[in-house]
């Protein structure tokens, strides 16, 4: 005891209510009555939990559960990736999210269904951020999912945060900003800071997670487990090092370090609970490199193009909404990549849902 940040880890077996309400208890966070509390889940796109892709259901109904039965008022929202843009009830419908915060009795809120609310403040690529309303009113749980990430390299709480409180398309501003790793880290570190203050406590998925070509088209790595803290630059050091990540190699990680925003190193984070031996996580193709590997630091250096599959490709259009720099077109039996203003922000391919855009394995990455 005694150190600034803790995290823990519990099992996720059955009873996920008992794992929730432990995770929270060993932090020593408990909701106050009277309070109104946004239960914020990653809810990126239409694949469910088992998927490896969004929020489990159930660790959110035994959150809303735990408000109730403590007096606090719960609501349940998020902004999903930019394939929904506006279209979250789908997201949560499909995903049998909606059915849950029904079911529990918490409010759906929609992020989208009113204008976001501008934010001016200093950051180092930006000086200001639309970002949705709700989270400004209640107090804010956030509750991301682990998984590798093809830009990012991993996904947890911050990029939770740090994107999913931007409504709609307004997401493409850091993509299209974010055109390096090292700006995509600023940017998302800029927007986080503002957030950061909003938030009471962050409490992770690990039960089913993703790795290799994360966030939404990777493999499903079942790892059981539920995180934990008040911080969530300390709960994403502790859990990307779980799974076998060093955390200062995550570009956004080590800018939110050297700013001071939490925790700056691991040794300041009590870890409360097991941590799992040996898990180690596959990479994306996009990060995988020997020379980056050897210079400390995952980037996707070698950036491997994208391009789609026109088999595979519906024509629904889905990735020519969401691309930041309009680098695709439809062509007569597919949607087409021009490769010379792709910025390989990787959205695309985070978007289609029929696995219809691939990722080129370049000569260095293996
Ligand atoms: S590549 Fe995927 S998202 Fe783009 S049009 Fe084809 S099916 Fe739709
Ligand atoms: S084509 Fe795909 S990877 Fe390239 S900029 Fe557009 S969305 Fe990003």
């Amino acid at each position: 005891m005694g150190m600034k940040y803790s995290v823990s880890v519990v099992e996720a077996n059955d009873d996920i209510k008992r794992a929730v309400a432990d995770s929270l208890g060993l932090i020593g966070w408990f909701p106050s009555r009277g309070e109104k509390m946004l239960v914020k889940p990653n809810m990126i796109t239409a694949k469910t939990s088992e998927q490896g892709v969004t929020t489990d259901p159930r660790i959110v109904k035994a959150l809303v559960e735990l408000l109730k039965e403590n007096g606090a008022i719960p609501s349940v929202g998020d902004s999903p990736g930019s394939a929904y843009s506006g279209r979250a009830s789908e997201v949560f419908e499909k995903t049998g999210m909606l059915q849950v915060v029904r079911e529990s009795g918490a409010e759906f809120v929609q992020f989208e269904s009113v204008p976001p609310k501008l934010v001016a403040f200093e950051g180092k690529l930006i000086d200001s951020i639309g970002l949705a309303g709700p989270i400004f009113t209640s107090k804010l749980i956030n509750v991301p999912k682990l998984k590798t990430h093809a830009q990012t390299v991993m996904t947890g709480a911050i990029k939770n945060l740090a994107f999913g409180c931007i409504p709609g398309a307004g997401k493409s501003k850091l993509h299209a900003i974010g055109t390096s790793s090292d700006r995509m880290a600023k940017v998302m570190i800029d927007v986080y800071s503002v957030i950061r203050p909003l938030v009471t406590v962050n409490i992770m998925d690990a039960v089913i997670c993703m790795d290799g070509n994360g966030p939404s088209a990777g493999r499903v790595r079942k790892v059981g487990k539920i995180l934990a803290s008040t911080d969530a630059l300390a709960l994403d050091i502790i859990s990307f090092k779980m799974v076998g990540v060093t955390p200062r190699n995550v570009p956004y990680v080590r800018e939110a370090m050297e700013r001071g925003l939490g925790p700056s190193s691991p040794d300041e984070i009590e870890i409360v609970g097991e941590l799992p031996k040996n898990l180690k996580f596959k990479l994306p193709w996009t990060i995988i490199s020997a020379l980056t590997l050897r210079a400390g630091s995952l980037v996707p250096s070698i950036s491997p193009t994208v391009s789609t599959i026109p088999s595979k490709c519906t024509r629904c259009g889905t990735c020519i909404k969401a691309c930041p720099v309009f680098a695709i077109d439809m062509e007569k039996l597919s949607a087409k990549i021009n490769t010379s203003q792709c910025i390989r922000c990787y959205v695309c391919y985070e978007v289609c849902e029929y696995d219809a855009i691939k990722v080129n394995r370049s000569l260095l990455g293996r």
